[in-house]
């Protein structure tokens, strides 16, 4: 059962049922036929992907998916789903490094046009996090899982049993341990985490953000990818946004639902993100150490990018390919 039948069935029972169902599809179709309106003036623009770093092919497979009527939804979960499977990207998915203590945990989120949302923390045993997320939305009335429940819920929902600690992260894991340094180095080490926003040709908008999270994090760390809000946010009539960099400054300032909210106050992506950015920086004093960058797109399909230190960019693809922009920057 779908979740929203779920909630629906559990809350009011069937009484209520048809009223409230009425009201709901009456609040979808206007939404609906605002979007529709929308794609009508921007047919030229969509679809269009963007995403966190340089991940061509992540970007290229949603990008070409949309182009064949795919939703933003699907297209948004295949696409990160490349990154995922890279054994090569060591902070998403398969091959991610280990916490402190050698265990890989994943975290993922997914939103869909609908504003729905799902969530999963300290996945250990599927590389496909979005995608466990996004049966996390879909499948139960919650919006986030974690840890042990969270691979249950996977295994019952078909995902196959992986092993994430590779042969050549357990290497980089070995080396570490002999140091034990834990500072990130900007922009090389522990900045991989793939944000995605897609907008199909409908221009409906849906995102997610899947990561392993910091290298050699304090076992148990959760960082912003996973969190609404954080990590992820957009609204179909509004825009989204995403973020890498470090998750404690990116969490403490909520900065994509910011984002979001300055689009809808009137600013443009770029603005919104610079804005965002600004935050973190008057937050935190040690703000020269790290990394924070954010990317988001509106409604017109303008698209904006900010981060604290220069080296971020971000890749988009449209018009059948891809451009890799590097992003504008503090310092
Ligand atoms: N934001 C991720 C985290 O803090 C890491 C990254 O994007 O570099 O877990």
């Amino acid at each position: 059962m779908k979740r929203k039948n779920f909630i629906i069935k559990s809350i009011i029972g069937t009484a209520g049922l048809s009223y409230f169902s009425s009201t709901l599809s009456a609040f979808n179709t206007t939404k609906t036929l605002k979007t529709s309106e929308m794609s009508k003036e921007n047919s030229d623009i969509f679809p269009l992907t963007i995403a966190t770093w340089n991940f061509p092919n992540a970007s290229k497979r949603a990008g070409e998916l949309l182009a064949k009527g795919t939703t933003a939804l699907d297209a948004v979960e295949q696409g990160v789903m490349v990154e995922e499977a890279d054994i090569k990207n060591t902070t998403v998915g398969k091959g991610g490094a280990p916490d402190r203590d050698g265990n890989v945990t994943l975290d993922a989120c997914i939103m869909s046009p609908s504003g729905d949302a799902g969530a999963v923390v300290y996945l250990k045993h599927t590389f496909k996090a979005a995608s466990v997320a996004r049966k996390v939305m879909e499948e139960t009335p919650h919006v986030m899982l974690a840890g042990e429940g969270a691979d249950l819920f996977a295994a019952q929902q078909g995902f196959e049993k992986e092993e994430l600690f590779t042969e050549s992260a357990k290497k980089d894991y070995e080396k570490w341990l002999v140091k034990k340094e834990y500072k990130p180095i900007i922009n090389i080490e522990n900045h991989d985490t793939i944000g995605m926003l897609c907008i199909d040709e409908n221009g409906d908008l849906a995102g997610a953000c899947t990561s392993s999270g910091l290298s050699y994090k304090v076992n148990g760390r959760i960082g912003d990818s996973p969190i609404i809000g954080s990590g992820l946010f957009l609204d179909n009539e509004i825009g989204g946004a995403v973020a890498t960099g470090m998750g404690e400054a990116i969490m403490k300032s909520v900065g994509s639902f910011l984002i979001v909210e300055l689009m809808r106050q009137g600013k443009s992506p770029q603005e919104a993100c610079e804005e965002a950015i600004n935050r973190i920086i008057k937050a935190n004093p040690n703000y020269k150490e790290f990394q924070a960058a954010f990317i988001a797109v509106n409604k017109k399909g303008e698209i904006g990018s900010h981060c604290i230190q220069k080296g971020f960019s971000y890749v988009k693809f449209q018009y059948g390919k891809n451009e890799n922009i590097p992003s504008s920057y503090n310092f």
